[in-house]
Formats: structure tokens, sequence, C-alpha cells
């Protein structure tokens, strides 16, 4: 289930509907006619690219419990960002093989096939909705560098008109339009939902309880529901957005936060470091201020063996999923132990090692080990086998910074672990 899971069938299924529809319809009839086979790949992979695009718009909803079937929200981002590219790249294959197909009529005839007068509004459509795709898509794959995350949001908004014009584009000529009805309304709301409603019919009140300072630039903030409380999963995170007019920065955008709190704890404790204008500001939000916190989401230790002894490996800010796995420790039942080590540049930057170290000494279950990159240099295979001779037969779970997956993911795989028992989480959709 680590490569395939439900979710991912049900899309597949769905996406299958309109390609199988087109096939069974135009059945490749044996010609050598060039032109008939660029009309008919071209139509193809028209429909091929309308279909992942409609698709990686329906994976763009966002509700607690659905990311599970597909692995966790990160996974499923992953999956939206490959199955959109690929729609896009089928898209421009559609535009250039029926562009080829034309070039045997003449110039004229060629380009009036390709531009025709504004009464043959679908073709326009479609060329409309492919100017916006290339809008919103560029900064997604960086053709022109990273982009500010927040505008970069922004502009994706451009892929609701550009899936509408790309229906219009294909509705007069489908087999079976209501295929795309169903598969266009199923997207289209999948984005009105995330956009419009989500805000005020998914997330709930919460008020600033305490704010506490772990470092210069790290705070936990501790958040009290002013509604239901919230049940989780340790290793989960949640969307946190600040309702506090007089914020810096960020007040009203939503970011991900890892929920450092044990599932026991009545209060949802988020451990922020100052990394961008709206996580500086939150380290000054005033005790009392209201937030919406919209999840949870991802499922990290889901992939939980229980009987099986674990090895965590926490860096930097990285560290929020274990603080919350080893807070649970404390009352939990299950036989199997865990080490973690947290790995961190320098003393200074272990925010939460003191506290680790308590729960270490109350859990025997739990070991720590804690490593300082600027004294010991890059953690080494002998470094984690002197302190956890067993580490190959554990299951591991790494979050932090790419520099330090980077190097530790070959490093374990080199030892011996195979990929399927590594499990990683980046705190990065892009
Ligand atoms: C699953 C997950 C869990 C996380 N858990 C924690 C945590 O426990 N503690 C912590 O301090 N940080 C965590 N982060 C990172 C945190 O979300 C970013 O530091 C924060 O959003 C930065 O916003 P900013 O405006 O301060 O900085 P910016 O300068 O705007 O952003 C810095 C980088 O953060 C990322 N980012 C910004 N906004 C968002 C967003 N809305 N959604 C996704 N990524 C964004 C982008 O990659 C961006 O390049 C987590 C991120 C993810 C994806």
């Amino acid at each position: 289930m680590r490569w395939f899971k439900p979710g991912e069938g049900i899309l597949l299924v769905l996406g299958l509907i309109p390609v199988a529809i087109f096939l069974l319809n135009h059945w490749p009839s044996p010609s050598t006619d060039p032109v008939v086979w660029f009309r008919w790949s071209g139509r193809l992979v028209g429909v091929v690219g309308l279909t992942l695009l409609l698709l990686a718009a329906l994976m763009s909803l966002r509700l607690p419990k659905l990311d599970l079937m597909f692995g966790g929200l990160p996974r499923l981002w992953r999956i939206h960002r490959l199955v959109g590219f690929m729609g896009f790249v089928n898209i421009l294959l559609h535009a250039w093989l029926l562009g080829f197909a034309t070039v045997t009529q003449g110039r004229t005839l060629s380009l009036a096939g390709l531009f025709p007068d504004v009464a043959n509004w679908p073709i326009w459509a479609g060329w409309l909705a492919l100017a916006l795709m290339v809008v919103f898509l560029a900064p997604t794959f960086q053709f022109f560098g990273r982009l500010n995350y927040q505008r970069w949001k922004r502009l994706h908004l451009l892929s609701a008109p550009a899936l509408v014009l790309g229906l219009i584009h294909t509705l007069p000529l489908a087999d079976q339009p209501l295929v795309w009805w169903v598969l266009g309304a199923l997207s289209i709301g999948a984005i009105v939902w995330r956009k419009v409603l989500s805000p005020h019919l998914g997330r709930s009140a919460w008020e600033v309880a305490e704010v506490r300072q772990l470092k210069h630039d790290v705070v936990e903030i501790c958040l009290k529901p002013l509604g239901e409380p919230m049940r989780y999963m340790a290793g989960q995170f949640v969307y946190l957005t600040p309702q506090v007019p007089g914020l810096s920065a960020g007040n009203r955008e939503e970011h991900p936060y890892t929920i450092a709190s044990a599932p026991s704890d009545p209060m949802l404790r988020l451990g922020i470091k100052d990394l961008g204008d709206a996580s500086h500001a939150l380290q000054q939000v005033p005790p009392g201020s209201r937030v919406d916190v919209e999840g949870p989401y991802g499922d990290f230790y889901l992939r939980h063996y229980p009987k099986r002894d674990q090895l965590w490996l926490g860096g930097g800010i990285g560290i929020t999923p274990f603080v919350s796995g080893a807070r649970a420790m404390l009352d939990d039942q299950t036989d199997a132990s865990v080490h973690l080590f947290y790995l961190s540049q320098d003393e200074y930057r272990s925010y939460y090692l003191d506290e680790l170290q308590n729960i270490a000494v109350k859990q025997s279950r739990f070991d720590i080990t804690a490593h300082h990159f600027s004294v010991q240099g890059a953690v080494t295979v002998a470094f984690l086998e002197e302190h956890c001779p067993d580490f190959r037969d554990r299951e591991v779970y790494l979050c932090g910074p790419p520099g330090m997956m980077k190097h530790l993911i070959p490093l374990l795989k080199r030892a011996g672990i195979t990929g399927n028992a590594i499990h990683s989480e980046v705190f990065d959709f892009l």
C-alpha cells in the first residue's frame, strides 16, 4: 500500500472513463495518411490532458480525513503537481499535433484552421485556456525562478477560468458530454470549496492562550478551542489562519504547522520558527488573539507499525512531529521503543531538547541522542550505530531541512535499510 493508495485508484478509474469513451468512438482506422494520425493523436492527447488537469483540480480539495486516502496531504500535493504537469504537457502536445495536421493544407487554410473567425468560439476558448495555463503553471514549475508563495497562490486561481474555458472548448466536440459535465462539476466544485466555502465552513475558532519563547526565533503557541476540541494523531499538521488585524504580517493568511502537542492534550501546541514575514509576526501574537484552525492533515505516523521499534531523526524545526510523538509516549502503552536523534546546528538551536531529555528520563522506551553539526560534523553510520546499535532493524521516520534529508536518506539506504522502512516529511509543498 506504500506506492498505491485507495484514493489514487478512484482517480485512476475516473480518469480512464473519458479516455475509454474517446477510444471506443474513435478507434484508429488503418490509414497511411500522416494527417489522419496527427489529428487522431492530437485529439487523444487533448482528452488525456484535460482529464489530467481536471483530476489535478479535484485533488486540490482539502478535507480532513480525505487526504488519508492518498497517504496524507503532502503526498496528495505531490501527485497533484505531477498530474497537473502531465496534463499541461499533453495540452501543449494537443495544440502542436493538431497544428501539424493542418500544415499540408497550405499556409492560408492552415492558419484559418488554427485561428478561425470568432464565430468558431470553441477554438478561441481553447487558445485562451492554454494562455491562462501558461501564466499560472509557469511559476509552479519554476520556469522563471521561485515566486513568493502568496503571489503564486493567487496566480493559481487562474486554474478555475482555464478549466472552464477548456471545457467550453471540448464540450461541443465531445462524444459523451455528460462525462465532462460531471468531471468539470467535481473539479470546479473542489476549487469553489477550497477557495470560497472552506474559509467559512471548514475551520474552527481557537484562542491563543499562551506564547512560550523557546529560543529567540522559535515560539510555542498554545491554543485553546473556542468550540469543539480537535481529534488528531501525533505527527499531523493544521492550517493556522490568524484573525488578528494588528499583526505585522500574515493576518488572515493560512500557513501549515505541525501539531507539537500530544493527542491527549486539551490545548493545541504549535512550535513556530521565524522563517518569513508571517511566521515572524506570529512570534509576537498577543495572548487572547483569535485564530482559525483547519485540519488535521497528514499521516506521518499512520504508517507507524506499532510493534516495530522506531528510529526518529529530527532536525531544525522538523523536530515538531517528534515532540508530539514523544509527548504522546508519556501516556502510550505500546511495547515498541523509540530512539530519537535530535540533529541541530548547535545546542542553541535544539529547541525542545530539555523537554525531550526529561521525557527520556520518565519513559524507559524512549531514548534521545543530541547531535550538533557545528561540533560533530555530519551524522555518520558509525554515530548511529554507536548510540543505537540496532538502528537497521527499526522503522525510520525523518523530518528536517532539505540538506539533512538529502544526506540521511542515502546514508540509511547504504547502511542496508530498505526504502519501504523509511518515512519522511518535508515542511515544503513546492
Ligand atoms: C506539512 C508542513 C508542516 C510544517 N510544520 C511546521 C512547524 O511545525 N513549524 C514551523 O515553524 N514551520 C512549519 N512548516 C513551515 C511553515 O509552514 C512555513 O515556515 C511558513 O508557512 C512560512 O511562511 P512565512 O510567510 O513566514 O514565510 P515565507 O517567506 O512566505 O515562506 C517561506 C517558505 O515557506 C513555504 N510556505 C509559505 N507559506 C506556505 C503555505 N501557506 N503553505 C505551504 N508552504 C508555505 C514556502 O516554501 C516558502 O518558500 C510546515 C510546513 C509544512 C508544509
